[in-house]
């Protein structure tokens, strides 16, 4: 029991309250659409990071899996601020749409959408009580995982943030886990490298300029637009490009980027050291901007901050 409140079709109702039937057509055909925020202690008081671009995410992701969202974005936004105002302490929130109705067949008869949106801090409110153990790192190990694939265009786009896509990536990053990576990088069809299962992934070349797969093969993370537009503020170039596996392995740089950590160094890929084993330079510099941004630091950038 927590003392969390979560926001639900319009009225607050309890952490625990907070549930779906077993047969319900979302959980059993992975039609939950989600998406995934931050929330920061700054200057100016507490503020979810590009609010409103996660919401018009969340809209895209229903608009092309099919599910009828009925809220505006506008009524959403306020939905998270009130959530986040509700719940203090909280350094995350998540947003899920999905059909609670219980079905027989694949498309429902009764495909209302439901939302909740949930504000929290993961490492108290869910690993804590969970009885299990963060495995958070702030630089990781990569594995590039040669079996599963990123979505496929022609099935799921990898646009949307819904259950199912994430799936095929769950069981390779698992194993990867049970290896001793932290994370895996997923390959397309043609064996260029896309994103890591919930993360973007940009490399460092050798002068210094930033690279990271096109927008069509990946998720297109609210971070990863963040770090190309800083790029140029930190004086760095940033291409929207494809990557082989072999300019990854030989990249003197290489990180992640997400909601949850922000800008992940990458030390390793395949067991081999990235550059020299450390954190570089260039690595250190984006890393260092985005914090100062989502603190509230970088007054070019408050725009990005919707104080609750
Ligand atoms: N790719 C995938 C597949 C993801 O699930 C995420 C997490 N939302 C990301 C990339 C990173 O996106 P963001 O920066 O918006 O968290």
């Amino acid at each position: 029991m927590t003392a969390r409140t979560i926001w639900r079709d319009s009225e607050f109702i309890a952490w625990d309250d907070a549930t779906v039937h077993v047969l319900s057509q979302s959980l059993q055909r992975g039609s939950l659409a989600f998406d995934y925020l931050s929330v920061h202690a700054t200057g100016r008081g507490i503020a979810v990071f590009r609010l409103r671009d996660h919401v018009e995410r969340l809209a895209v992701t229903c608009e092309i899996v099919g599910l009828p969202l009925d809220y505006a974005v506008d009524e959403l936004v306020d939905a998270c601020a009130e959530t986040v105002r509700r719940n203090p302490g909280a350094k995350s929130v998540k947003i899920s749409a999905l059909i609670p109705s219980i079905e027989a067949e694949l498309v429902p008869q009764d495909p209302r959408v439901s939302v909740f949106i949930a504000a929290y801090d993961g490492d108290r409110d869910i690993i804590g009580r969970n009885r299990g153990r963060s495995h958070r790192r702030t630089e990781l190990s990569l594995k590039i995982e040669r079996e599963k694939r990123n979505r496929r265009d022609d099935i799921i786009p990898p646009h949307a943030k819904v259950a199912a896509n994430y799936t095929a990536a769950m069981t390779a990053k698992w194993r990867a886990r049970q290896e001793g990576f932290d994370d895996i990088v997923l390959l397309d069809e043609d064996g260029w490298v896309t994103e890591a299962p919930t993360a973007n992934l940009f490399l460092v070349d050798a002068s210094g300029g930033l690279a990271t797969p096109p927008a069509n093969k990946v998720l297109l993370g609210i971070t990863r637009a963040s770090i190309i537009e800083l790029a140029s503020r930190i004086g760095r170039r940033c291409e929207e490009r494809d990557i082989s596996v072999d300019e990854l392995r030989r990249a003197p740089e290489a990180f992640l980027t997400g909601t949850s950590e922000g800008v992940w160094p990458a030390l390793r890929i395949d067991g081999e050291p990235v550059g020299d084993g450390n954190v570089g330079s260039v690595t250190a510099r984006v890393r260092e901007t985005y914090r100062a941004v989502v603190r509230g630091e970088e007054p070019a950038f408050e725009h990005w901050l919707h104080y609750v």
